[in-house]
């Protein structure tokens, strides 16, 4: 069953992603590892992970597979330490303090960090996030984290107006050329996202069904 709605997730992005630009992100939060098997089992390589310690249960039980992790929650900072050293992506990057310390915290022998920051679109007091406007500031700060490597944005809109919003944040990516990543589209939206330029998708519920809570 899993494996079908997988193939059918890869059918709606296959119809929309006239150029062939979208990597699909199964989000196996609240999961067991034999969910993310079946997966795995069915072709999938990039999982997404909200919270730590369930997501380091699972990165240990399905190693060795060649499996692609990204952390997609809310991060604490005596978190940070724990994703620098366990994930190939950070989507959730909120403030400058959380990226100075995931570029101090991560391994040499690891390789860049991918980091995306997560943007709060609609300017929603109920999401974390960079607003738009702060956007520019905090990309400068960059420059000096060596062990990151700023690939681009990841916003989650307001239901309402995903469209509107999607548009917003395809604009802003575009002012940053020398940035290649837009992670945007859930299970209720992703067609939207995909005709807005999205590079990853996260998809959960299509893929595993209902979460419990
Ligand atoms: C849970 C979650 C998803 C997946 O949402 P679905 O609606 O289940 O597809 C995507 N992105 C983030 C940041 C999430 O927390």
């Amino acid at each position: 069953m899993i494996k079908d709605n997988l193939k059918q997730v890869q059918q709606r992005i296959k119809a929309v992603d006239k150029n062939q630009q979208v990597t699909l992100i199964a989000v196996s939060k609240t999961r067991p590892a034999s969910d993310l098997q079946q997966a795995i089992d069915a072709g999938q390589r990039h999982f997404g992970e909200n919270y730590l310690q369930e997501a380091l249960d699972k990165i240990q039980a399905l190693k060795k597979q060649g499996l692609i992790w990204h952390f997609i929650g809310a991060i604490q900072s005596n978190k940070s330490q724990q994703i620098a050293q366990n994930f190939d992506w950070v989507h959730s990057v909120d403030r400058f303090k959380i990226a100075k310390r995931l570029n101090d915290q991560r391994p040499d022998k690891l390789g860049k960090l991918n980091v995306l920051l997560q943007i709060n679109i609609d300017n929603e007091s109920t999401k974390s996030g960079i607003l738009p406007e702060q956007i520019a500031t905090i990309l400068a700060q960059f420059e000096h984290l060596d062990k990151l490597s700023l690939r681009g944005f990841m916003c989650i809109p307001s239901p309402s107006n995903s469209d509107i919003s999607f548009a917003r944040m395809a604009n802003i990516f575009k002012q940053y050329p020398n940035l290649d990543t837009l992670s945007m589209g859930m299970s209720g939206d992703l067609e939207l996202a995909i005709q807005n330029g999205a590079s990853f998708v996260r998809i959960g519920t299509d893929i595993f069904g209902e979460r419990k809570q």
